[in-house]
C-alpha cells in the first residue's frame, strides 16, 4: 500500500511525468499549505526533493502536513501560521529572515492560498467582506513577493539558477462571471501583478513569474463555490499537479509571463 494513494492515482494520468528529484534542495514556500491544493502541492513537492516553508492559517493543519512530510520524504519542512490578512511589510520581512535562516536560500514562491467570500450580486457585496478578499488573494501576495524578492534573487545569483514565483489565478480570473465579486476581481488584479512583475524580471532572467490555474479540483473552496455539486465530480487537487511542478522545476526555464492551465497545458492556455 503506497503512502499516498491519490497520488499514485493521479500521477498515472499527468501529461508532464518530472523526474522523481527534480525539485532536491531547493527551498521553496507555499501558501495555504494546510489544506486542499496547498496541501497536495507541499506533499508531492517534498517527494521530489524540495525543502519547505508552510505557510497557512491553521497551525493544526500544518502540523499535519509536516508530520506526513517528515515521516514520507528525507526533505526538512518549516511551518509558518499566519493570517495573511493582517500580513505586513514587517510580518513579511521576518518571513525572509526565517526563510534565510532555515536554509540559505528561496527558489520558489507559490501564492495559493484565497478565501472566496460571498457569492452574491455586486450591489449587495458587504465591503469589509471585499476589503478581506482583497487583502489575502492580492495584497498579501504582493507584500509577501516584495519581501522575499531579494533573498530569492541571491539565491538564483548564487546557485546559477533562475527561481520561480507561481500566482493561482482561475477562470473567474480570466473572464468575469456575475455574483463572483471579489474573488474574480482579486483573481484579475493577480494577473496583472504577476505580468508587472514577469516584465520587471524579464530582462535579468534570474526568476520567472507565471500565473497558473487549476481549474476545478475537490477541496473546501470547491464545496463552498458549488454547494449543489457532488464532490465526486470535481478531480482531486492530485490530478492538476504536474503544472505546478514542472513551472518550479528547472525544466520550466525561460517560460515567463504566462497565463497557464493545469487544465490544457501543455497546449494553449
Ligand atoms: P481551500 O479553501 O481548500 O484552501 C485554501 C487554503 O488557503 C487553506 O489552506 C487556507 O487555510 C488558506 N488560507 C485562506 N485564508 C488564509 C489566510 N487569511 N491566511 C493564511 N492562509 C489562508 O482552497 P483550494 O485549495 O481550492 O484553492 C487553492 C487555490 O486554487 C486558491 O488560490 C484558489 O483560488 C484556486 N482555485 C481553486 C479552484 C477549485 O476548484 N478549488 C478553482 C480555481 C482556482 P485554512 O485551511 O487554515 O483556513
Amino acid at each position: 500500500m503506497t503512502a499516498y494513494p491519490e497520488l499514485e492515482a493521479a500521477k498515472a494520468a499527468w501529461r508532464h511525468q518530472p523526474p522523481p528529484q527534480c525539485l532536491s534542495g531547493k527551498a521553496i514556500l507555499i501558501t495555504g499549505a494546510g489544506d486542499g491544493m496547498g496541501r497536495a502541492l507541499a506533499k508531492t513537492a517534498a517527494l521530489h526533493g524540495a525543502n519547505l516553508i508552510l505557510l497557512g492559517r491553521t497551525r493544526a493543519k500544518l502540523e499535519a502536513v509536516f508530520d506526513w512530510i517528515s515521516e514520507h520524504t528525507r526533505t526538512r519542512p518549516v511551518i509558518v501560521p499566519c493570517d495573511l490578512s493582517h500580513l505586513g511589510p514587517s510580518s513579511a520581512e521576518s518571513l525572509q529572515s526565517q526563510a534565510r535562516a532555515e536554509y540559505g536560500r528561496l527558489d520558489g514562491l507559490v501564492h495559493n492560498a484565497s478565501v472566496l467570500g460571498p457569492k452574491i450580486p455586486l450591489a449587495h457585496y458587504p465591503m469589509s467582506e471585499w476589503e478581506e478578499v482583497v487583502r489575502v488573494n492580492l495584497s498579501a501576495a504582493a507584500t509577501l513577493t516584495q519581501a522575499l524578492l531579494p533573498l530569492m534573487l541571491e539565491t538564483a545569483a548564487t546557485h546559477a539558477k533562475q527561481g520561480s514565483i507561481l500566482f493561482t489565478s482561475s477562470s473567474v480570473g480570466r473572464k468575469g462571471r456575475a455574483y463572483w465579486g471579489a474573488y474574480a476581481a482579486s483573481k484579475f488584479a493577480v494577473e496583472g501583478l504577476m505580468q508587472v512583475l514577469a516584465d520587471e524580471c524579464a530582462a535579468e532572467g534570474a526568476l520567472r513569474v507565471n500565473s497558473l490555474n487549476p481549474g476545478g479540483i475537490r477541496t473546501a473552496m470547491r464545496r463552498q463555490a458549488y454547494p449543489a455539486e457532488n464532490p465526486a465530480d470535481a478531480p482531486p487537487p492530485e490530478a492538476r499537479l504536474d503544472l505546478y511542478i514542472h513551472l518550479l522545476s528547472d525544466a520550466a526555464e525561460g517560460v515567463n509571463g504566462q497565463a497557464l492551465d493545469a487544465r490544457t497545458w501543455p497546449g494553449v492556455s
